[in-house]
C-alpha cells in the first residue's frame, strides 16, 4: 500500500505550533514510507478564511522545509465535485433536504437542553420527499444510521466506539449551498487516496459522522491517529483565535527551523531519551506507535536551549548565512565590519537566539554615538581618558595589526601606569562597544580594525574634554 497523508488547514488563523505539529508528523509519516504528502487547503467557510492565514500556511511550511508533493488543492476549487456527489446521495436516498427553520430549530435546542437531552436534529425532514425547493431556504443532511455502532482503530489511542443513537443527521449542504467541513474532507480523502488521516484530537468526534458517509458511499475509510493537545505554559489549550502563536513569529524572533523542528517533534514523541534529532534521523525514526496518549506541554527554555544547541553545531557558514538575512532586515550592512563568521566564532556559545546576536554584533558594522548615564558619570573621567589618549598613542603606532599585539599594548599600559587590568579593560569596552561587557577586548578591537579603533578611543577622549 503506498502511504498518503495531507495536512488539511483551514486559512482561518495562524499556524501556529499545534498545526506544525500535525504537518509534521503527516510529513515525516510519509517520507518514513517512502510515500506522499499533500496539502489541502480547507477553506469552504468563506467568512472565517483570509489571505493572511493562507500565506501563514504556505511561508511557515516553506520555512520548515515541509514539502508536499501534491496541492495545495483548495476545497473552494471543487464545488463540482461535491455537489455532484451531493445529488448522488439524494438521489439513492442518503441525504435529504431539510426545510426546518433556524428560528424552529433553536426553540428545539432550548428546549432539549432544559430536560436535560443532548441537542441533537431529530430527523423532522428525514421521511419528507422534498423536490420542489423553489426559492424556500434549505440545507441538505446526512441520513446517518439510527442503529448500530462506529468502531475504529485510531493508531495513537487505540479501539474508539461511537453508538450511532449518539448522533445525528448532519447538514452536508449549507443554506448558501456551501457544503461543510465533516463532507468535504471525506469526499477529498477518498478522492485522493488518503490512507492515514493524522490530524489533532478535536475531530474525533467528526470521525464517525465521516466513516458513515464513507461507508454510505462505498468509499474506503482511511487509518485514524488523533494527537493530543498541546498546552501553553498556563496550561491553555491552543487555540488559532485566543493565543497561538504565528509560526512565523518564531522566525522573526531568531529561531532556526532546524531547532523548531527538533522541539516540535518533542511535543508528544520520543524515541528513548534521545532529544536531538536532525530530519533525516526523524524521518528514519518516526513512527506512530511512539506518539503520547497525553498532552504535551510547551517549555520556551526547552526552545530555547534547543535554538542555541543548533547555533552551536550547524554550520557556520549556515549560521552566518542566516544571521546574515536578520541583519540585512535590520538595515545592518555587514561590509562595513569584520567578516560575519569571525564574529560569530568570538562570541561562540553565548546566544540562544539569532535576534540577539544581530542586536549585540551591531557595534562591529556601525557606529553609535551615546553612552548609558551610568557609564558617563563612573568612567567618563579626567584620569581614565589619561590611559585613552596613551592607548590611542599606541595603537596608532602599532605596526603590525594582531590580536596578541593588542594584548601587549593593554599590557603595556597596565604596567606603566600602574593601573588595575579591570578599569582599561572595562574602559576600552565601552569605547569600543558602548557598553561594558563584551568577549576578549583584544579580538574585538582586533576585529574592528586599527583605523576605527582609533576614532572610536578619540571620540571618547574628545566627549571627556568637553565636558
Ligand atoms: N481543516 C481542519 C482544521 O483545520 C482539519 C481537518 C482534518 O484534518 O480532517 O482543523
Amino acid at each position: 500500500m503506498k502511504i498518503k497523508t495531507r495536512f488539511a488547514p483551514s486559512p482561518t488563523g495562524n499556524l501556529h505550533i499545534g498545526s506544525i505539529r500535525t504537518a509534521l508528523y503527516s510529513w515525516l509519516f510519509a517520507r518514513h514510507h517512502n510515500g506522499k504528502f499533500i496539502l489541502r487547503i480547507e477553506d469552504t467557510d468563506l467568512k472565517r478564511s483570509d489571505i493572511l492565514s493562507l500565506n501563514s500556511i504556505l511561508n511557515g511550511l516553506k520555512w520548515l522545509g515541509l514539502d508536499w508533493d501534491e496541492g495545495p488543492y483548495f476545497q473552494s476549487n471543487r464545488l463540482c465535485r461535491y455537489k455532484e456527489v451531493i445529488k448522488l446521495m439524494l438521489n439513492k436516498g442518503d441525504a435529504y433536504v431539510c426545510i426546518c427553520s433556524s428560528e424552529s430549530l433553536l426553540k428545539l435546542r432550548n428546549k432539549q437542553i432544559k430536560e436535560g437531552i443532548k441537542p441533537r436534529y431529530p430527523g423532522i425532514c428525514r421521511n419528507l420527499k422534498i423536490n420542489h425547493l423553489l426559492n424556500k431556504n434549505y440545507v441538505i443532511r446526512f441520513k446517518n444510521p439510527l442503529y448500530g455502532k462506529v468502531i475504529f482503530d485510531d493508531n495513537i489511542r487505540g479501539k474508539i466506539i461511537f453508538d450511532n443513537t449518539e448522533l445525528d443527521d448532519f447538514i452536508i449542504q449549507r443554506s448558501n449551498g456551501m457544503p461543510t467541513y465533516n463532507f468535504c474532507v471525506v469526499i477529498d480523502d477518498a478522492d485522493m487516496n488518503i490512507t492515514h488521516v493524522i490530524r489533532g484530537e478535536d475531530h474525533i468526534n467528526n470521525t464517525p459522522r465521516q466513516i458513515n458517509i464513507l461507508q454510505s458511499l462505498g468509499l474506503k475509510i482511511p487509518i485514524y491517529a488523533h494527537l493530543s493537545m498541546i498546552l501553553d505554559e498556563e496550561r491553555q489549550k491552543i487555540s488559532k483565535r485566543k493565543n497561538a502563536i504565528n509560526i512565523l513569529e518564531y522566525r522573526k524572533n531568531g529561531f532556526l527551523p532546524e531547532a523548531l523542528l527538533n522541539y516540535i517533534i518533542r511535543l508528544g514523541w520520543s524515541h528513548g531519551n534521545q532529544e536531538i534529532f536532525n530530519k533525516e534521523e526523524m524521518i528514519k525514526l518516526f513512527n506512530l506507535k511512539s506518539i503520547s496518549k497525553s498532552s504535551s506541554i510547551i517549555n520556551t527554555k526547552k526552545l530555547l536551549w534547543m535554538n542555541k544547541y543548533y547555533i552551536n553545531h550547524l554550520s557556520l557558514n549556515y549560521i552566518s548565512d542566516t544571521l546574515c538575512e536578520y541583519m540585512k532586515k535590520e538595515n545592518i550592512n555587514i561590509k562595513n565590519g569584520p567578516d560575519l563568521i569571525s564574529v560569530i566564532k568570538l562570541f561562540s556559545g553565548r546566544y540562544y537566539t539569532l535576534k540577539d546576536m544581530t542586536k549585540s554584533f551591531q557595534y562591529f558594522y556601525e557606529e553609535f554615538s551615546t553612552f548609558d548615564k551610568r557609564i558617563r558619570e563612573e568612567y567618563f573621567i579626567t584620569d581614565n581618558c589619561l590611559i585613552l589618549e596613551k592607548f590611542h598613542k599606541k595603537i596608532a603606532s602599532l605596526f603590525c595589526w594582531n590580536c596578541e599585539n593588542i594584548s601587549i599594548v593593554i599590557n603595556n599600559i597596565i604596567i606603566e601606569m600602574k593601573v588595575q587590568k579591570k578599569i582599561v579593560n572595562t574602559l576600552l569596552r565601552i569605547a569600543m562597544t558602548g557598553s561594558t561587557s563584551s568577549p576578549c577586548i583584544s579580538s574585538v578591537i582586533y576585529l574592528i580594525g586599527q583605523k576605527k579603533t582609533l576614532s572610536r578611543i578619540q571620540r571618547v577622549i574628545s566627549y571627556i574634554n568637553n565636558l
